[in-house]
This record gives structure tokens, sequence and C-alpha cells, in this order.
């Protein structure tokens, strides 16, 4: 098993395939898109299915395959499939802003994919392409369709932003009304690809507030182990709500998580600059044994929490790198 100097165990990988969107969320990147990681830098297929399946035999049963949009990447369902069948892994999700993804919904089915999170800020068609610069959001409607019809669970992911979608905040916890999903208010955070800096208008508590004077029967209700979400429910609702203190860090006590850039840098927090490059390593004739070595080196040496990798680690200009580039 992956543990840290801290004790804690690390069964959790968030793996980035790919930087490159098809929309342009203004929280995450600049109109422009962002330097893309060049082709060969990118890590292929076999590169990742051979990294997971060395985590996977280190502990980790949690898999997350995130981006960037994964399925702008390449024959992004046959990456998923092949990922799918490693052993030991228990539990295989997506991050996905729901653009491509309607048609392969089944073959996810299939591959056993039991819970999906769709990005969605808004309900209005108007906001959604101020948000995203993209007129896509009946796709991601119907998405979200398609998916509750073959019974994936999801998670709805909405960042909360000043002056941008706080009048969606009360219709999204009104959705869980009659479906049964858990819509998630995140804390925006500085990873939006410029050097623009985030001043946190809405944390955790705000939002909360702010959902409490719609509806006082809100209740707290239990918060799973090494959850990044403080979860709550209207009782009676089908859904739930969450609310994940992403800026303010206040889960990161509990963390089980690491994540895998597309281009093979090993992140043991999200808040950390570098890392070491499992692909160059790879690429330089390392065998399984020496990475994994590797690994349990660096998973060791994990920080305690946010606040201190990002003191220990971070430059300037790396602060504002895009959540696209480190694997949100
Ligand atoms: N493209 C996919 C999507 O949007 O779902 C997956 C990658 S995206 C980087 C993963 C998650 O990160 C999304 O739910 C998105 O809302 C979130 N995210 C991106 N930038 C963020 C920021 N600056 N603050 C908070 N969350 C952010
Ligand atoms: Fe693309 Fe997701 Fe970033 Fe939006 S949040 S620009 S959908 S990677």
């Amino acid at each position: 098993m992956l543990t840290d100097k801290f004790g804690r165990h690390i069964n959790y990988l968030r793996l980035a395939v790919v930087d490159r969107c098809n929309l342009r969320c203004t929280y995450c990147m600049p109109e422009n898109g962002l330097v893309w990681i060049k082709q060969n830098d990118l890590m292929t297929d076999e590169e990742m299915v051979r990294i997971c399946s060395i985590f996977t035999k280190l502990g980790v049963n949690k898999i997350r395959i995130t981006g960037g949009e994964p399925f702008v990447r390449k024959n992004c369902i046959s990456l998923i499939e092949n990922i799918s069948q490693l052993h030991n892994l228990t539990d295989l999700s997506i991050t996905t802003n729901g653009l491509l993804t309607e048609q392969y919904i089944p073959l996810l089915k299939e591959f056993g994919i039991q819970s999906v999170n769709l990005s969605l800020d808004t309900l209005d068609e108007n906001r959604f392409f101020e948000i995203t610069r993209r007129r896509s959001f009946s796709q991601v409607m119907k998405t979200l369709d398609g998916l509750l019809k073959h019974e994936i669970q999801v998670k709805i992911n909405t960042v909360v932003m000043e002056n941008q979608n706080i009048e969606d905040i009360i219709p999204l916890v009104q959705l869980t009304r009659d479906l049964p999903v858990d819509v998630r208010f995140i804390e925006e955070m500085p990873f939006n690809g410029n050097d623009h800096t985030t001043n946190l208008h809405w944390n955790h508590s705000k939002i909360l507030h702010h959902i409490k004077g719609h509806f006082p029967q809100l209740i707290k209700t239990e918060d799973p182990k090494s959850s990044t979400s403080y979860h709550y429910k209207i009782p009676e609702f089908i859904g739930n709500i969450g609310i994940i203190a992403a800026y303010t860090r206040s889960f990161c006590g509990d963390c089980n998580r690491i994540r895998i850039t597309p281009s093979g840098i090993l992140r043991s927090c999200l808040y950390e600059g570098g890392g070491i490059n499992l692909k160059d390593e790879m690429r330089s004739g390392k065998t399984d044994e020496e990475l994994t070595h590797i690994i349990i080196k660096t998973i060791h040496h994990k920080p305690k929490d946010g606040w201190e990798a990002e003191k220990q680690t971070l430059t300037a200009s790396q602060i504002h790198q895009s959540m696209a580039t480190i694997g949100g």
C-alpha cells in the first residue's frame, strides 16, 4: 500500500489524458487556449496503461480519467476500456464537460463506469456561452439525460463565480428535487492559465449561507472518508448537494489522491509546482520495479496540505497554470 510520511494511504489516482479542450471556460483557460503539450510529450496509451497498472499493484483502486476534455483525446474510449480491465481497480470514473460524451455512454456502462462528473456551471443557455465561450448547452443537457437513463451516477460540478453564475445556485439546487444527481459547488481556484489572480468571493460558508437562505430545511449529511466535498441534503429532495472547499483547502488532512498530468508528471498535491516525470523515466528504459521505487519515494514526500505545497514548490509563474494542464 502507498503511504506518505503522515501515514495517509494513497488509493486514488486522477489521470489527465490530454490538456486540450473543446470549451474555453473562463476560470480554466484563456480564450485562445493554452500552449498545448506537444504530441510527442503526451504519454501514449500504452504508457498511460502501464503507469495505471503499476499504481493498481501498489494499492490504488480508484482512478478518475480527466483532462483537458478526455474525449478530445484520440481513441480515448479504447484507453478507458484498457484501463477498466486492470486488476484491483474497483472504481473507474470520468470528469467531462459532456460535449462529446453522449455517444459513448453505452460503452462506458459496459466498461463498468458507475459515476461521471459532469461540469455544468449554469442552467441558462446564454450564461453557458459567456462562461464557456461556446454554444453547447443543449448538448451537455442531452449528455446529462443519457447518463441518467443509463443509470450512471452523475455528479454535477459547478464553479461558483461572482458576477457570473450566482443566480444559478438555487436553480441548480432545485435540480436535486426530482433528479438523482449530486450538485457540487466548487470554490474557484487560481488555476486559469493566465496571470489574473482569482479573488475568492464565494467560499464554502458563503455558498452554504446562500443555499440555507432559500432552503432553511437543508441538513448536513455524512462526509465519506477522504471526501473533498461537504455533503448536504434537502430532506424531501432525491439528489444531494456538495460544497467543495477547493481554495480554502480544509480537506487536505485526509487526502488520499495523487495526479498524473498528460505528459506524465506525478503531482502528489494539486497545489505543488512540479514533480517527477514518469513518462521520461519510462522512455529512459526504467523497469516497472524501478518506476515503483520512484513512485513510492515521491509519494512518501507528499506535502502535508495545499498551503505547504504552494509555499514550498510554486513559483509565481506556475501558480496560474490551468487546471486542464494539471488535470482537474
Ligand atoms: N474538461 C473536463 C470538465 O470540465 O469536466 C475535465 C477537466 S476540468 C479541468 C475538471 C474540473 O476542474 C471541472 O469540473 C472544472 O469545473 C474544474 N475546474 C477547472 N478550473 C477550475 C478553477 N479555476 N477552479 C475550480 N475548479 C476548476
Ligand atoms: Fe475545458 Fe474542463 Fe477547462 Fe472547461 S474546465 S475549459 S471544459 S478543461
